[in-house]
């Protein structure tokens, strides 16, 4: 039986979700941007779709655009804003996805002075350090929510109150904590929305803005002038469905995770007494747990692991085989070697309590034999 724990880096399509694609793809083809009857009925889909997620974050439909994917919305709040302000610096904690990282690394490059944020040993934004950054020239404060390797969660109300004081926005990639965990939307300016990560097709996400911003992409401007394109109708379809069915059962969904996650850590503790979980003091999302083994490299560890049919990443998987240490775990002071000792283990709704035992006890094989070679 295949066990797969690896919902941060994507996760499983909702059956409901499956059902539906060949009806909308044969229902709603026309293009949603033509006047005729077949395009205006498309149209109206995509604006229930935007409706129902306005509701449910309790935003204004004008302020939700449909992009490709969290890197697109990453890539277009960021660009977008630097474009539109005359504010010449941007504040980015050292722990964030490579998709906001390689943006301001690219702005860099084009003279845009860049401040790296620095967290404390358990990942959080070290708020002093953060005050002492701000100066007059701040455009943009970019802060993820919740961490994808470690499932560490930010404190975004301090953060916000601390950046409203000096009217500095904050854009917050929301990917793995969107509809998952409790998020203050009113506190964030900007934040990034990722379809495959709460269940719904890859190759839609959203962003959500509350400032103007210049577009990333030009050309027919749909979305409002924000995002030219012919929308991705199914993929709009499919993460409005997602959203729906992750809000319908929100309490459930959470509850479960937890328990998968307490469960897992416990069990595994007991099985390898010297296994470190990063953070494990401090608020972290249900679904993320980052182990530290001893000894184990994490990539040997991943590869037997996959034999075994248990499915994880050591790391971020969007960096997983390339055997650097993740920025991450070293800006929070683990060293290389350590931290080329984790692995993530995320877990989603379809995971069961049996697979966590089962897991736990193939981690625990693959585990001791790699041990045994590694003096
Ligand atoms: N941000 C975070 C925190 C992520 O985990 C990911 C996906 N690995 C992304 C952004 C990029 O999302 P997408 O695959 O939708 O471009």
């Amino acid at each position: 039986m295949d066990i797969y724990l690896d919902n941060a880096s994507t996760t499983p399509v909702f059956e409901e979700v499956i059902k539906q694609l060949p009806v909308w793809t044969r229902n709603f083809y026309a293009n949603p941007n033509s006047i005729h009857k077949l395009g205006q009925k498309v149209k109206n889909e995509i604006e229930k779709v935007r409706q129902n997620i306005a509701n449910i974050i309790n935003e204004s439909t004008e302020n939700i655009i449909f992009t490709s994917g969290a890197t697109e919305s990453n890539n277009t709040i960021i660009k977008g804003y630097i474009e539109k302000t005359k504010k010449r610096e941007i504040l980015i904690s050292s722990i964030e996805h490579k998709s906001v990282l390689n943006v301001a690394k690219y702005l860099a490059k084009k003279g845009i002075k860049i401040k790296f944020l620095k967290v404390d040993e358990n990942g959080k934004i070290d708020l002093d350090y953060l005050k002492k950054s701000l100066s007059k020239e701040t455009a943009l404060a970019c802060i993820i929510h919740t961490n994808n390797e470690t499932g560490v969660k930010q404190d975004i109300k301090e953060i916000s109150k601390i950046l409203k004081e000096h009217e500095i926005p904050l854009f917050s990639d929301t990917v793995q904590s969107f509809i998952k965990e409790e998020i203050d939307f009113q506190d964030i300016d900007f934040y990034s929305v990722s379809g495959h990560k709460i269940n719904s097709i890859k190759g839609i996400g959203l962003l959500v803005k509350k400032k103007d911003l210049s577009p990333l992409i030009h050309g027919g401007g749909q979305e409002n002038g924000f995002r030219s394109g012919t929308q991705n109708v199914i993929g709009i379809l499919a993460i409005g469905k997602a959203i729906e069915i992750w809000d319908k059962n929100k309490e459930e969904y959470k509850k479960n995770l937890k328990q998968l996650k307490e469960t897992f850590e416990t069990r595994i503790k007991e099985e390898i007494p010297d296994i470190k979980i990063v953070s494990e003091k401090v608020e972290r999302a249900n679904s993320i747990s980052c182990l530290i083994f001893p000894k184990v490299d994490a990539q040997s560890l991943v590869i037997s692991l996959g034999r075994q049919g248990v499915y994880l990443s050591s790391g971020s998987a969007c960096s997983s085989g390339t055997p650097t240490p993740s920025h991450v775990l070293l800006a929070y002071g683990y060293s290389e070697e350590e931290a080329l000792k984790a692995i993530r283990v995320s877990f989603g709704v379809f995971n069961s309590l049996e697979e966590v035992e089962e897991s736990v006890l193939k981690i625990k094989k693959s585990f001791e034999k790699i041990y045994k070679f590694s003096f």
